[in-house]
C-alpha cells in the first residue's frame, strides 16, 4: 500500500504528505481532486504549485485503470468496459442505467478462485486481487468516460469480494468518505457466493449496505455440484449466518438465484427455496443465467421462471425476476475478460 495514494484515507494521506514535509491541507486538497474530481493525474491538480504535482507524481503514483475496451449495448445502452490494471491485468466494470440512476458494477478480484460452475470469471482463472484504488478508479473512469454521475454500485463483477476483505473494506470507506465521492452505503450492493466467516466478520461492521448472497440452489447435493463453496460452508451454516445478518442489521438480505434449465428451476426446487428461507428478513431476485460459451447450463424458459416466482410468493417469500440487461455485450462476470483472453491465444492483435 505505501505510495499507492489512491488506496489511502485521508489521516493515512495526511500522515504520508506531514511525513514528507508537506503542509497537512496538501493531503485534504489532493484527495478531494482524486475522489471528488476522479483526477488520473497530478497535472489536473491546479491549485497545487507545479513543482509539487512533479514531485507527487513521482513519489505516490495513481495507481487506477485505463480503458482498453468499451461495448454498448444496442438494447439497453448497457455499456461494458474493459480496464487494464497495472501489470497487464484486465477487469471488467458495467453500467447499467435504471430509473432511479445509473449503477456500477465492479470488480474485486482478477478472476475468481471460487470455481462456481456457471460463471465465467472462473474460467480464466484467479490472477490477484484488486486494491481499493483500482476499484475507486474503475468507477471514477467510467464516470469520467460518460460524463455522468454514478449513483449506486453493486460489488458484482469479478471476483469474490469477502475473498479480498480488507481492500473491500477500505474501497467502502472510501467512497463513503465525506471528503471524497460521498456514495451513500444504502446504494451500495456487496454479493458473496457464501463465506460464512467473513460475512460474519461483515455483520460485525453494521454497514448499511446491502448484502446480496449468491444462493442458486436449495439443498447442498445441487449446491455442493454448482458452487464448491458449499463443501466448505454447507447451505445450513451460510443460512444460519444470514438469517444473524438480517437480525442483527435489520437490513434485508438479497438471495441471487441464477436459474439454469432442468438443474434448478423445478417446482420441487422452489417450494423447498421456500422452506430454508422461512423467517429469514430477505428477497429472491431470479436471473435468468446468462449463457457462457465453454458451460453446459442455458437459461430456464420465461414460464417456468414465472411458475418458480409464484410457488416462491405463495409460500410468503418475496421474488423478483432480474430484468436481464446488456445481454448483447458479454455482459455477465467474466465473458468479456475471457474473450479477451481467447482473442490473445489465438494470436489476435492486442486492441
Ligand atoms: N463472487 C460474488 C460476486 C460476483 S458474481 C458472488 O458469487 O456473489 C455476481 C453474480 O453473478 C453472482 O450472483 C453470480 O453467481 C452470478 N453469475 C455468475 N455467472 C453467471 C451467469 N453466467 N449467469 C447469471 N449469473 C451469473
Amino acid at each position: 500500500m505505501s505510495g499507492d495514494v489512491l488506496s489511502m484515507t485521508l489521516p493515512e494521506l495526511q500522515e504520508t504528505l506531514t511525513g514528507a514535509g508537506l503542509p497537512a491541507f496538501r493531503a485534504k486538497q489532493v484527495f478531494q481532486w482524486l475522489h471528488q474530481h476522479g483526477a488520473a493525474d497530478y497535472a489536473e491538480m491546479t491549485n497545487l504549485p507545479k513543482a509539487l504535482r512533479e514531485t507527487l507524481a513521482q513519489r505516490y503514483p495513481i495507481i487506477g485503470c485505463s480503458i482498453v475496451r468499451r461495448q454498448v449495448s444496442k438494447q439497453d445502452g448497457t455499456v461494458k468496459f474493459l480496464f487494464a490494471m497495472q501489470g497487464g491485468d484486465y477487469a471488467e466494470s458495467v453500467v447499467m442505467q435504471y430509473k432511479y440512476g445509473a449503477t456500477i458494477c465492479v470488480s474485486s478480484q482478477i478472476g475468481c478462485k471460487m470455481g462456481c460452475a456457471f460463471c465465467a470469471s472462473t474460467l480464466g482463472g484467479f490472477r490477484r486481487c484488486l486494491t481499493a484504488g483500482e476499484m475507486l478508479s474503475q468507477l471514477y473512469t467510467a464516470e469520467r468516460a460518460l460524463g455522468v454521475q454514478i449513483s449506486h454500485i453493486v460489488l458484482m463483477g469479478m471476483g469474490e469480494p469477502l475473498d479480498n476483505f480488507d481492500n473491500v473494506m477500505r474501497f467502502l470507506d472510501l467512497v463513503n468518505d465525506e471528503n471524497g465521492r460521498h456514495l451513500s452505503m444504502r446504494n451500495i450492493s456487496l454479493s458473496t457466493c457464501g463465506l460464512v466467516p467473513q460475512i460474519r466478520a461483515l455483520q460485525a461492521r453494521r454497514l448499511q449496505l446491502t448484502l446480496s448472497v449468491s444462493l442458486h440452489a436449495p439443498n447442498n447435493e445441487l449446491r455442493d455440484r454448482l458452487m464448491p463453496v458449499n463443501r466448505r460452508y454447507p447451505i445450513e451454516e451460510l443460512l444460519a449466518a444470514c438469517r444473524d445478518y438480517a437480525a442483527a442489521t435489520s437490513r434485508r438480505i438479497s438471495f441471487e438465484y441464477a436459474m439454469l434449465a432442468g438443474v434448478n428451476d423445478s417446482d420441487a426446487c422452489a417450494l423447498e427455496l421456500a422452506q430454508r428461507l422461512q423467517g429469514i428478513l430477505c428477497h429472491v431476485n431470479l436471473i435468468p443465467v446468462n449463457e457462457v460459451a465453454e458451460s453446459p447450463f442455458h437459461p430456464s424458459a420465461p414460464e417456468r421462471v414465472r411458475r418458480f416466482s409464484e410457488l416462491l410468493a405463495r409460500e410468503g417469500i418475496n421474488a423478483t425476476v432480474r430484468r436481464k440487461l446488456g445481454g448483447d455485450i458479454d455482459a455477465s462476470c467474466g465473458q468479456l475478460r475471457r474473450r479477451e483472453q481467447e482473442h490473445h491465444s489465438e494470436g489476435g492483435e492486442p486492441i
